[in-house]
């Protein structure tokens, strides 16, 4: 039986490749095309793009990515297990697919990729966090990427897109705020995997703004952030102590009051604050 991409079912190319999940590699995959499709379009127009996808596993986001009609599709797979199914898709699609065996952690994909580029991946947890923390933070802004969608464990999903005053706001949040628009377009029973994960998941979709909300020194942002919310419960009149001996002036300088908390300061407020601080 054959689908309507004329390839075989997902769990068939399992069966057939002998992709038995791997614990080590974070591998639960998703075997409903009728939901990787869905994942593929909620990364927009992929038409006249490349895609980087990072861990594609036994395919099915890739089938999903093609047939919505990217203009070629990159996969960096770390499992050479797989490489055989990669290989069946790309024969389905002259020319649109190339298959790299690596370690995404460890390479740098961008000479192969041509601009507007987007990025979406269902990857291990430890993994998609630490990408997107390099994505974020690169030495030039604007990105490589236009956008990128992911799939996150729900509740780091939820800290990525948080308002400040809720519980999840942090580090993750501003980072991905200060110079994104982001937002969850997909919640995920873990039923929906291959194994079940004990965990529901949920897909981010982050688009890079042209330049960032507020002017501030990334470098000295993420300093006063990072204090912050090293120690989220104290007043920042304490956590940011260590960044400068006379901080009560600084804060009520500009406007925010030693006695806050950091889950109340708004992105502008850290903004203002990095800029009196030095960046
Ligand atoms: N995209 C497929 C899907 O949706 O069914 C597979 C998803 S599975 C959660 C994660 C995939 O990432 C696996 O295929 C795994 O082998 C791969 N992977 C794990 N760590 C990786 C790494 N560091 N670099 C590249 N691929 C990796």
């Amino acid at each position: 039986m054959s689908t309507i991409d004329g390839l075989p079912p997902l769990r068939e190319v399992i069966a057939t490749h002998g992709l038995s999940a791997k614990k080590a590699l974070g591998q639960n995959f998703l075997l409903d095309l009728n939901l990787t499709a869905k994942i593929a379009r909620a990364a927009g127009d992929l038409s006249g793009a490349d895609v980087l996808e990072i861990g594609p596993g036994p395919g099915g986001l890739t089938r999903g990515l093609l047939a919505s009609g990217a203009r070629r599709v990159l996969a960096v797979e770390k499992d050479a297990r797989c490489l055989p199914a990669l290989a069946e898709i790309a024969a389905a699609h002259p020319g649109r697919l190339d298959v790299v065996n690596a370690d995404a952690l460890e390479i740098d994909p961008l000479a192969r990729l041509t601009p507007p580029i987007k990025v979406v991946a269902n990857l291990p947890y430890n993994v998609g966090t630490e990408l997107l923390v390099r994505w974020l933070t690169p030495p030039v802004w604007p990105p490589f990427w236009q956008s990128l969608t992911l799939m996150f464990q729900r509740e780091v999903a939820e800290r990525i897109v948080a308002d400040p005053g809720s519980k999840a706001y942090g580090r993750l949040a501003i980072l991905a705020q200060w110079r994104c628009e982001a937002r969850i377009v997909m919640r995920l029973p873990p039923e929906a995997f291959t194994p079940a994960p004990k965990v529901a998941s949920a897909v981010v979709h982050l688009t890079a703004l042209p330049a960032p909300r507020f002017p501030a020194d990334p470098a000295v942002l993420e300093r006063v952030v990072a204090a912050a919310f090293n120690q989220r419960r104290k007043m920042l009149r304490a956590s940011l102590k260590g960044l400068a001996p006379d901080i009560e002036d600084r804060l009520n300088a500009v406007g925010i009051a030693p006695t806050e908390r950091a889950e109340q300061v708004s992105i502008e407020g850290f903004c203002t604050l990095a800029r009196a601080l030095g960046g």
